[in-house]
This record gives C-alpha cells, sequence and structure tokens, in this order.
C-alpha cells in the first residue's frame, strides 16, 4: 500500500487507474498548467497518498505552474502550500487524502474542476468524460440511471468495473481505494 511512485509514471498511471475525479483534475492541469485550491488539494493529497514523494510532488507540480505563473510565483505561492500538504510546514500536520463522501460533497464553484463528475458534471460532459475512459454504450445508461438516482460511488463503480472488465466487490468508497485496486488488476 505505501509503494512509491515517480514522476515519469503519473502521465500512464493517470490514464489507466486514475478514478474519473482525478483524472479529469490531472486533464485540467495539463491543459491550463493551473489549478484553483481546491483542486490542487484534492488531487494534490491523491497524489500523495499514491505514493509521490515530496521532492516529486514539487517537481510535478512546478513543471505545469510554472509555464503558467512563472517559476519564481510558483515558489512564492504555491511551493508551501504542498509542503504543508505533507506536514513539512505550519503545524506539521499529515494530511490524509480526501474520500469519495468528502469530494461528492465539495461545492465547487465556477472555474474549479475538483469535486466528483458523477456529481457535479452535466450528464452530457459526464457521457463524453466516460467515453474518453472507454465504456461503453451499455455501461453507461446503466451508470446514468445510478447517477439519476444519486447513487455517485455504485456509478463510480460500475465505471471500474466497465474500465477494467473486473468486478469490484467491495465498491468504490476512496479515490485512494480506486487506484490500489485498479493497480491490483493491471499488475
Ligand atoms: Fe472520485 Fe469517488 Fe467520485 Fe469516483 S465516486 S469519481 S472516486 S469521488
Amino acid at each position: 500500500e505505501s509503494a512509491e511512485i515517480s514522476l515519469k509514471d503519473i502521465d500512464n498511471l493517470a490514464r489507466s487507474s486514475f478514478p474519473l475525479c482525478m483524472r479529469h483534475l490531472y486533464e485540467k492541469l495539463k491543459e491550463d498548467h493551473h489549478l484553483k485550491h481546491g483542486g490542487r488539494m484534492q488531487l494534490g493529497l491523491f497524489l500523495k497518498g499514491v505514493g509521490l514523494k515530496l521532492d516529486d510532488a514539487l517537481a510535478f507540480w512546478r513543471a505545469e505552474f510554472s509555464q503558467k505563473v512563472g517559476a519564481e510565483r510558483f515558489e512564492k505561492e504555491y511551493a508551501y502550500n504542498i509542503r504543508h500538504n505533507y506536514g513539512r510546514e505550519g503545524k506539521r500536520v499529515d494530511y490524509t487524502p480526501f474520500s469519495c463522501q468528502k469530494v461528492i460533497s465539495s461545492t465547487p464553484g465556477v472555474g474549479d474542476h475538483h469535486g466528483c463528475p458523477f456529481r457535479h458534471f452535466s450528464e452530457e460532459n459526464l457521457r463524453a468524460a466516460l467515453g474518453r475512459m472507454g465504456v461503453g454504450n451499455r455501461g453507461m445508461d446503466d451508470i446514468i440511471d445510478k447517477v439519476q438516482n444519486r447513487h455517485y460511488q455504485v456509478a463510480c463503480t460500475l465505471t471500474f468495473e466497465a474500465v477494467h472488465g473486473s468486478t469490484c466487490d467491495a465498491g468504490i468508497n476512496h479515490p485512494n481505494q480506486y487506484f490500489i485496486d485498479s493497480q491490483k488488476i493491471l499488475q
């Protein structure tokens, strides 16, 4: 469980084993070279849980943010918060990654990309995102049905099963659990 991942692995892992909430944040970060605070927290703590060490985390965020705000502003305004997430600043609390319940109950505003896509995306955007993950038409309708009944984690579990061609008996209740279960199947 305390496996380590390195910087160069993230891109492949995002495609194969990130749940949709984290995949979306990752893609937006790559596209915009920026994420607002809620997104940095949700993705940053997830990556920490996945096994990204602090130095690699700093390099990861620096590579994107410096393209947008410059390396100097990154160091001044953003690096502190990353070290903080790893318990190296402030009260030195070792923050834990967010559970599904916490992500689902968050309230992303305009320009935010955090939250749970099953709850916070429009149906049109959700269908498009699921299609990009490789979910076929039949699976898609089952997933949308669960979403309409507000069973977001069940919808995520069905997505996991569709993407991996494998059952997920425990059900998804944590983004990091999604990642670990995915890696178990793929490795
Ligand atoms: Fe992420 Fe959990 Fe939502 Fe799945 S159900 S997308 S793991 S928050």
